[in-house]
């Protein structure tokens, strides 16, 4: 790894996005469409909803999914119990298994999460998911060396959101001046650092 020794300079908290960030994610909305087939106007409508709630914030993760079932569902014949029912149980269960069968940690990832446990630096994961426990356990990584492993919509959003970034780091009871996110998106991952006043690093440049 190049600046890892650099970029952990001065950090007391490493805030690690999920998706594309601990493992590369080429190749798996592709592989998303052709397992799903069967229920593509699903997954489109799950896409859509995504691209429309973004900067919508919730009280809660029960308000958000509520929010997201019925955007999902408006206009279609499905409604919005059907929309969480095929969510938790076939697009996330499909999406880890995808992960587990097709990709692999990212090797700079893995050594910047190494080097965090050996100088003691608190670590969490903040996906814009769910399921990251059995995300992480599908890449081989150890859930148990997390201080918090939490979802932007369990906190009342999708990312980049100011509030749940600033739970995360309450949870975390940590600093915004010493906390690095890490991600692979700038528009999420670097919004959601900079909302809060945290540093940020793109994986892909490590
Ligand atoms: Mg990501």
């Amino acid at each position: 790894m190049k600046d890892a020794k650099n970029v952990l300079n001065g950090v007391a908290t490493v805030v690690f996005d999920l998706d594309g960030t601990l493992y590369n994610k080429r190749g798996l909305a592709q592989r998303m469409v052709s397992r799903l087939w069967w229920c593509l106007p699903l997954l489109a409508a799950e896409r859509l909803a995504r691209r429309n709630m973004h900067y919508v914030q919730y009280a809660s993760e029960d308000e958000f999914f509520g929010a997201f079932f019925m955007v999902m569902s408006r206009g279609h014949w499905w409604g919005p119990n059907t929309a969480a029912q095929w969510y938790h149980m076939i697009y996330l269960p499909t999406m880890t298994r995808m992960i587990r069968r097709y990709h692999h940690a990212r090797p700079q990832a893995l050594e910047l999460i190494a080097e965090c446990r050996q100088k003691g630096i608190k670590m969490a994961i903040y996906s814009d998911y769910g399921a990251v426990t059995e995300k992480l356990e599908a890449l081989g990584i150890d859930s148990g060396q997390f201080d918090l492993l939490v979802s932007a919509p369990q906190l009342g959003a999708l990312k980049p959101s100011e509030p749940c970034a600033r739970q995360v780091l309450e949870l975390l009871g940590a600093k915004p001046e010493t906390t690095l996110f890490v991600g692979d998106r700038d528009e999420k991952d670097g919004a959601s650092a900079k909302m809060v006043g945290a540093k940020y690093i793109n994986i892909e440049k490590l």
